[in-house]
């Protein structure tokens, strides 16, 4: 395959070329008939996207009524319903900082470092279609029970280079025995639909394999 694009259908063309290119940077591939009146466009992030994923844009009014697409009352579609896009970039906080110096305060979600170890955020466009912008990160795992740890609040004593997390160690940060910490894991399992009778041998097995406890 060499191009896949995605057609979203817009209200007002114009002010859609102005947010995916003045504001996140996205470079035309077409414009058609002309920029100042277009009706259909077709747009790439980056210039290395342009073999692979296109997103392409026809103006509502320029639909054929009888193609299954069309939908008689635009402002009656819930926008956005059921679809978000997602483009893996680089450099996805210097967009962030970017999007906010040129004015864009709404953020569907905000930046953050998730736990799938991806560091991305959510914003919509003009006509309410998501957008997530995601770049691959490395996370760290607690080296006790092997939680990410993708904040420093989740570290033990919220310090920054606490290799382990808040549940394995006391207020001040120190691990907590290993017997203290299988107490909680098995409780946290059982919590979780882990079946009582079951729920101290997993905890046993999981840490097991952590760092932490794989040398004793
Ligand atoms: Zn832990």
């Amino acid at each position: 395959m060499k191009i896949a694009s995605a057609r979203l259908i817009v209200k007002n063309l114009k002010k859609t070329l102005e947010f995916y290119i003045d504001i996140l940077d996205f470079k035309p591939l077409g414009i058609f008939p002309e920029k100042e009146h277009p009706i259909w466009a077709t747009l790439v992030h980056e210039e290395r996207d342009a073999d692979h994923f296109s997103m392409m844009f026809l103006e509502y009014g320029e639909m054929d009524p009888e193609s299954p697409a069309y939908h008689k009352d635009l402002d009656k579609i819930q926008k956005g319903a059921g679809v978000l896009f997602y483009f893996d970039i680089e450099g996805v906080d210097a967009l962030y900082k970017q999007l906010t110096s040129k004015g864009v305060k709404r953020f569907i979600h905000d930046i953050e470092t998730m736990p799938y170890g991806l560091r991305e955020f959510t914003i919509e466009d003009p006509d309410g279609y998501q957008l997530t912008f995601c770049q691959e990160v490395k996370i760290d795992h607690c080296l006790s029970c092997g939680m990410p740890l993708t904040k420093i609040e989740e570290r033990g004593g919220k310090k920054v280079e606490n290799p382990y997390c808040g549940y394995c160690t006391d207020d001040k940060g120190r691990l907590l025995s290993r017997h203290e910490i299988e107490e909680k894991m098995m409780n946290y399992l059982i919590e979780n639909g882990t079946l009582k009778e079951e729920a101290r041998g997993l905890a046993q097995q999981l840490m097991s394999e952590q760092p932490a406890w794989t040398k004793e």
